[in-house]
């Protein structure tokens, strides 16, 4: 088994004050993430509906579970009735959807706006245009059973530690401007998730206030 109990006790003690970690457990077996629970750690990353529902009924009830993911809409009925938060919100449609199964279920959903800053394709998640559209047209507000804690990003997948600070900190600036016009009386918008593995060390000093890593504590995926 992969020294999970050292590796995430190496990361926490490396994280500052007002840094979360949430721990990706995608791919894992439950006794890795028992391991990191034995360590204290109560958030965890998933990415998949179905492998999140599994490890949801056989880990202790006092985990926080994100779902990291691409989120498609007619999946947010399964995972509303647990999921502490949705980091990746990319649409609208996705945020109404939330919103009307979390009123089913009486309950409330966190939930992060995903931006698109990486110069990749494939990644998905607003372009700052888009984001600031979807806030100004308000129509969130009246969404009083979903709320946007923050927003959430991944950098681009390069060596380039530049590369990589300058979409951070654009995601960083970004956050302070919609803060400032959009959320200013909320305190709970609050969260700025980026750094994962290979790249957390950049996000702490890009203000991030959650770290999503998998790897550098579970060791590598076995898809
Ligand atoms: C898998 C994943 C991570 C963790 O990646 P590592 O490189 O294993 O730390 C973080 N964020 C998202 C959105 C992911 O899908």
């Amino acid at each position: 088994m992969y020294p999970v109990r050292e590796s995430i006790r190496q990361i926490l003690s490396e994280l500052p004050e007002g840094v979360k970690l949430v721990a990706v457990s995608k791919f894992h077996p439950n006794e890795y993430i028992e391991a990191a629970y034995q360590e204290g750690q109560r958030v965890f990353g998933e990415s998949r509906e179905q492998e999140l529902a599994k490890k949801v009924v056989s880990l202790p009830q006092d985990i926080e579970w994100h779902f990291i993911g691409h989120l498609q809409t007619n999946k947010v009925k399964y995972i509303v009735p647990y999921i502490s938060m949705i980091e990746a919100v990319d649409s609208l449609k996705l945020l109404k959807e939330i919103n009307k199964q979390a009123e089913k279920c009486n309950r409330d959903v966190d939930v992060l706006l995903e931006l698109h800053l990486a110069k990749e394709e494939t990644k998905s998640g607003f372009d700052l245009d888009e984001c600031r559209a979807l806030l100004e047209s308000g129509e969130w507000r009246q969404l009083t059973h979903v709320h946007i804690r923050g927003l959430m990003m991944m950098a681009s997948f390069v060596d380039d530690e530049k590369q990589i600070r300058e979409e951070m900190m654009q995601a960083s600036d970004f956050f302070d401007e919609v803060k400032e016009k959009y959320f200013h009386d909320d305190p709970l918008f609050c969260e700025r998730s980026w750094g994962m593995s290979h790249d957390y060390q950049i996000a702490i000093e890009c203000h991030s206030t959650m770290v999503r890593i998998g790897t550098s504590i579970f060791g590598p995926r076995v898809y």
